[in-house]
């Protein structure tokens, strides 16, 4: 099964994907956390991209293509959190996944209010302390959001292969509602 999850930051859905990919042993594929990952370890990759995780800009398409063609590479299921963010990342994994014949089964996407948005990433920077988190890097990636993220989300609708969920829940709820659209969608694991 390969899903897609989508939405703006503090929609839920990093906590959404681990819970889908641990439901169904699939690998959670989060380009956060293996951005965040490689910054901790300081690679030659983290030292490029620490400064621009912080001003919570976003990381060049091709580096983040090619990290994803290498990610994507053996796996035969995932749940994709964070990726694509930018039209061409969206075109380029099109293009990867026909290439190996694989397509995507479903596109969540969790949806919340931008007041929804900001609150719970205020909170989560009081209680994480991660480093975009500033209110600064929280406003300039909403920003970004609906600059670059939301035409990804419109390519989807437009194709038919969305499935969008009310974010502004509890989350077992949210949960609740994720499999139910993916038992209609037919998902098989
Ligand atoms: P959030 O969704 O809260 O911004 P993530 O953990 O998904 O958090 O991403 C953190 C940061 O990693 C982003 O602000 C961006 O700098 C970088 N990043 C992650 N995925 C991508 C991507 N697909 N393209 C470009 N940058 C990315």
């Amino acid at each position: 099964m390969r899903i897609l999850i989508l939405g703006p930051q503090g929609s839920g859905k990093g906590t959404q994907a681990k819970g889908i990919a641990a439901l169904h042993a699939t690998p959670h594929i989060a380009t956060g956390d293996i951005l965040r990952e490689a910054v901790s370890r300081g690679t030659d990759l983290g030292r490029r991209v620490q400064p621009i995780l912080v001003r919570g800009d976003l990381v060049p398409d091709e580096l983040m293509v090619d990290l994803i063609r290498e990610r994507l590479a053996d796996e035969e299921g995932f749940v994709l959190d964070g990726f694509p963010r930018t039209v061409p990342q969206a075109e380029a994994l099109d293009a990867m996944l026909e290439e190996i014949g694989k397509p995507l089964d479903a596109v969540i996407l969790l949806q919340v209010s931008d007041e929804v948005a900001t609150s719970r990433l205020h909170a989560r920077a009081a209680a994480e302390g991660r480093a975009d988190d500033s209110p600064d890097g929280i406003q300039n990636r909403l920003r970004l959001y609906h600059e670059l993220t939301e035409p990804v989300v419109d390519r989807y609708r437009a194709e038919g292969t969305l499935i969008v969920v009310d974010g502004d829940r509890a989350i077992r709820d949210v949960s609740a509602s994720i499999e139910d659209s993916l038992a209609q969608v037919g998902a098989r694991w």
